[in-house]
């Protein structure tokens, strides 16, 4: 569903990413993880088309990402991400931030938006929020909208960057939960966390990235956990016990 080959991505003479190899299937959850500066969120960022990049070839079911391209409104509909600081619209109600780029972008029927928006929203405990404004709610609730708006367009596959990051320790789990019944739902997800008994109970896959290479990667999850193969792995994981 989602494949990278030779990805190769550089700021000026700082080199982000090296030589990156991944697919991804339908149904899969890839969790990576890594040191702060490995280039996790520039790599979310590259599968988005939202940095370009120097070398190598990203396709997302078969449709190739270039940033700029016109097909970049296409790949939107395809790949929707969810970030640290959820970038919901101030001056919007919760609903319409949700429906705007379905009825805007994909140019679905409004009742028929409002409808599947308020299904998902009692889904993840929010409908009664449906009309406050995102300064109304908390960071959790926040989140839970935001995920819910890259729901709302279908995306073949959902990135999500540190989603838990800036939220207050209590707000963490509301929003965990909403992920990992998505991943049960049988969501194509590629998530960036520091939260690690998270990304094991959810990871189908674990990327351990460091300084822009792919150093570890295996679906023998709990092994990785147990006891990584490379030091750095080893030496990462320390850092969380
Ligand atoms: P963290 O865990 O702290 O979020 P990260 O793994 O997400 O870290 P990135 O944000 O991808 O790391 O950054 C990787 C490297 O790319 C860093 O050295 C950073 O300075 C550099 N970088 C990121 N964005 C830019 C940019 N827009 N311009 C120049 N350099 C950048
Ligand atoms: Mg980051």
């Amino acid at each position: 569903l989602l494949k990278v080959t030779h990805l190769h991505k550089e700021f000026g003479t700082n080199v982000v990413l090296k030589d990156i190899n991944l697919s991804v299937k339908k149904g899969e959850v890839v969790v990576i993880i890594g040191p702060s500066g490995c280039g996790k969120s520039t790599f979310l960022r590259c599968l988005n088309g939202l940095e370009d990049i120097q070398g190598g070839v990203i396709t997302v079911d078969g449709l190739p990402v270039e940033a700029g391209k016109r097909d970049i409104t296409k790949l939107r509909q395809k790949i929707g991400m969810v970030f640290q600081s959820y970038e919901l619209f101030p001056h919007m109600t919760v609903l319409e931030n949700i429906i705007l780029a379905p009825t805007k972008v994909q140019k679905r029927q409004k009742d028929e938006a409002v409808r599947e928006a308020l299904e998902l929203l009692d889904k993840v405990g929010l409908s009664d929020k449906k009309d406050y404004y995102p300064r109304q709610l908390s960071g959790g609730q926040k989140q839970r909208v935001a995920i819910v708006r890259a729901l709302l367009m279908h995306p073949e596959v959902i990135l999500f960057d540190e989603v838990t990051a800036a939220l207050d320790p209590e707000m963490v789990h509301e929003v965990l939960e909403t992920m990992i019944a998505l991943a049960k739902g049988g969501s194509t997800m590629l998530i960036v966390t520091h939260e690690m008994a998270f990304a094991k109970a959810v990871a189908d896959r674990i990327v351990f990235l460091d300084k822009g290479d792919i150093v570890e990667e295996t679906e023998d999850v709990a092994g990785f956990f147990n006891e990584p193969e490379t030091d750095r792995a080893k030496k990462f994981l320390k850092t969380f016990s």
